[in-house]
This record gives structure tokens, sequence and C-alpha cells, in this order.
């Protein structure tokens, strides 16, 4: 069965959005993967549709509730559940190329989206919601990390790239950031083009590549050049 991405939100309306369009809205056409978005609001159970509630122990802004929440992730799960149910926070595990695979390779996604001051811990608990960041900074709810994560394993399933190779050369795939591109003409404003890339010379651009890469990594990301260096690549 093709990849299943379930959202549940009080925005079912950002959704495909971005992902409709492009490769992963091609993908979506063809039933290459599928995205529902269910509204949490549809599980409030009174007149009002309440979802969220103040803060115990005081504070700013609403939390969204476990009673409601709970009610609208078993709505979604099925009976058997494999795939892995995440939840947008920036307290999450950071999101990685490593996680998107993780998940390119599973059956699919079940992704919680917060929103005010976040969500009563004890349904993270109970439903052993697994946090996933994307980045130390605060958006104002979890859609748009929705979508960034289906964005980064969409494009690796199956037959979503039409160019395969270029998904195994990119940056973080193995390590190190992706070394630098050039396309005609072979002059811009003065600037050529490396020679080595015209040389036709394949072994030579390989190891071009690898060196601007492992340049580019050092210098901008001390970290993965670490991680690198204390690999047996490196
Ligand atoms: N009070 C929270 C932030 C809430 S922001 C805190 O300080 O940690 C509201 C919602 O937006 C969150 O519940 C989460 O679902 C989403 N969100 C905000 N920033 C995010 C990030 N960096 N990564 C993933 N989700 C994020």
């Amino acid at each position: 069965m093709p990849f299943r991405a379930s959202i549940l939100t009080l925005y079912p309306e950002m959704f495909p959005a971005n992902l409709g369009l492009s490769l992963s809205g091609r993908a979506l056409e063809r039933g290459d993967w599928s995205i529902e978005a269910r509204n949490i609001r549809d599980y409030a159970t009174d007149k009002h549709r309440s979802v969220d509630d103040t803060p115990s122990g005081g504070g700013a802004g609403m939390v969204l509730r476990a009673d409601i929440l709970a009610k609208a992730i078993d709505g979604v799960v099925e009976e058997g559940e494999e795939r892995p149910v995440l939840l947008m926070s920036p307290r999450g595990k950071p999101l990685t190329q490593k996680m998107a695979r993780e998940l390119a390779d599973g059956p699919g996604v079940v992704i919680v989206c917060g929103r005010f001051e976040g969500v009563d811990e004890r349904v993270i608990e109970a439903r052993n919601l697994q946090e996933v960041s994307i980045g130390d900074y605060i958006l104002s709810g979890g859609e748009m990390a929705a979508t960034i994560v289906l964005d980064a394993v969409v494009r690796l399933l199956p037959g979503v790239m039409g160019n395969k190779e270029s998904g195994d050369t990119e940056s973080f795939e193995n390590g190190l950031l992706e070394h630098p591109h050039y396309t005609r003409p072979i002059e811009f404003e003065g600037r050529t083009i490396p020679e080595v890339l015209t040389s036709g010379n394949h072994k030579l651009i390989d190891k071009w590549r690898l060196e601007k890469s492992k340049e580019l990594t050092k210098e901008r990301r001390p970290d993965l050049w670490e991680a690198y260096e204390a690999s047996d690549k490196g």
C-alpha cells in the first residue's frame, strides 16, 4: 500500500497546500502517497466545540486538551496501526535526513499539529507521541512543520524523484554538504565554470566535488564535519 499520511489539525484546509503542487503534487495525483487532514475540533464534546483550556498553574495562552486530542488520535489510528504517531513540537527530536529516510521506508505517518501553548503532557505519554522539531525557533502552529516533514519524506518515496542519483549525492546523505553547482552559460559576469567540470574526466570531477563538499562542510558546519571525520568515511 502507498505511503499514507494522516494529519490532526485545527486547520485541515492548510493541507495539502504546497504538497499538492510540483513533485509531491504529481506523486499525490499518481497515488504514490495519500494525505487526509482531520479537524481536531470534530472530536470536541461541548456545544462550543472547544478543544483548549487555560494552563494549570496559570500563565499565558491556552493548552490543547488531552481528552479531546486522545479521541482525535484514536479516531485516526487504526487497530494494529504500524504508522508512527508524531507530534510537531519545538522540544522534539530535530528532523534529519536520516529520520526522513526511516519514515519513507515505513507505511506512513500520523502527525499531530499543536497550536496555542502546546498540548497537555498527559496525551503525549498516554499515546506515546514522538515529538519532532524542525528547528530551534517557535512557529505559531505545527501545520507548516508537518508540511516540511512530509515534503522531506515524500520526495524519497519510490518513483517520486525522477533522478534517483540526485537524491543520493545531496547534502546530508553522506554526512557532508553538497558541492557547488554550475550550468551554462560558460561565462557569467566574468566568472567562469571551474575547468575540471568541463573536462569530461569523471574521476577528476568526482574528486573535485568531494573536496568541495569537505571544504564547505568544514567551514560552515563544524558539527557535521566532526561527525564525518569520526565516521568510517572520514
Ligand atoms: N509553548 C511552546 C511553543 C508552542 S508553539 C514552547 O515554548 O515550546 C505552538 C505549536 O506550534 C506547537 O505545539 C507545535 O506543534 C508547533 N511548533 C512550533 N514551533 C515548532 C518547531 N520548531 N518544530 C515543530 N513544531 C513547532
